[in-house]
């Protein structure tokens, strides 16, 4: 069953989406592996320092051969910026797995096959690769769809079916490369986790977080 308000959401956010898109080199290719690194890259690291860390890898190795035939303790100099060294390993090994199959598989099962690409990893790069209607969402994802539906948040993202159920439900089947930007940047920059600046997001008017919230500091203090 479709959630309420679910077309206004999808309207809603698409249309401040294409008007408020941030700007990611991942963005501007069509290259399966690069933005497969990206989404590897992007788990537990901000936008703005994997950019930095994505242009220099790619100017040093431009596709997976060369990052496969590259030592790890060189792909870790590179990699510094972001912490969590161990993903110059992972990335080695993933660059060499995509070599031995030829290309990028093209399927979920595929994908979470190989190193370091878990459930939202792989959705995310099938959606924005190749264009494929698939629901993703991760922890920050999380907050729009759990506020916006005034759905529970006490489980982490990744098992929380009833949210994973919603999102499937919502995801529009165009435009899915689109969408999931417009979703991560509103959250990036306006449902913050802390203080959302609801009064510049484009979905106020139906969000179930926004009414209750806007409800509590409306009802006189006992
Ligand atoms: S209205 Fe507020 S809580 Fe709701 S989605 Fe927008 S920023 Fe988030």
């Amino acid at each position: 069953m479709t959630p309420e308000n679910a077309d206004e959401f999808v309207r809603d956010l698409e249309t401040w989406g294409r008007a408020n898109r941030r700007s990611f080199p991942w963005r501007e290719t069509r290259d399966p592996f690069r933005i497969l690194v990206a989404e590897v890259l992007l788990q537990r690291s901000r936008g703005k320092t994997v950019a930095k860390v994505y242009e220099e890898l790619f100017r040093r190795w431009p596709d997976a051969a060369a990052l496969a035939r590259t030592r790890v303790s060189t792909i870790q100099g590179v990699i510094r910026p972001l912490g969590l060294l161990g993903r110059a390993a992972t990335l080695k090994r993933l660059a060499a797995q995509v070599v031995e199959l030829g290309r990028v598989p093209r399927t979920l099962e595929g994908l979470m096959e190989l190193p370091g690409v878990g459930r939202y990893a792989a959705n995310a790069t099938l959606a924005v690769a190749f264009d494929r209607a698939t629901a993703t969402v991760d922890g920050v994802t999380a907050r729009v769809y759990r506020r916006y539906f005034g759905l529970a948040d006490d489980l982490p993202a990744t098992d929380d079916r009833a949210l994973w159920a919603l999102v499937g439900e919502v995801t529009p089947s165009k435009g899915v490369r689109a969408w999931n930007w417009a979703v991560l940047d509103l959250a990036a920059s306006v449902c913050l986790p802390g203080r959302p600046r609801c009064g510049d997001c484009p979905l106020e008017k139906r969000c179930r977080w926004s009414a209750t919230e806007r409800a509590d500091r409306v009802r006189p203090q006992r």
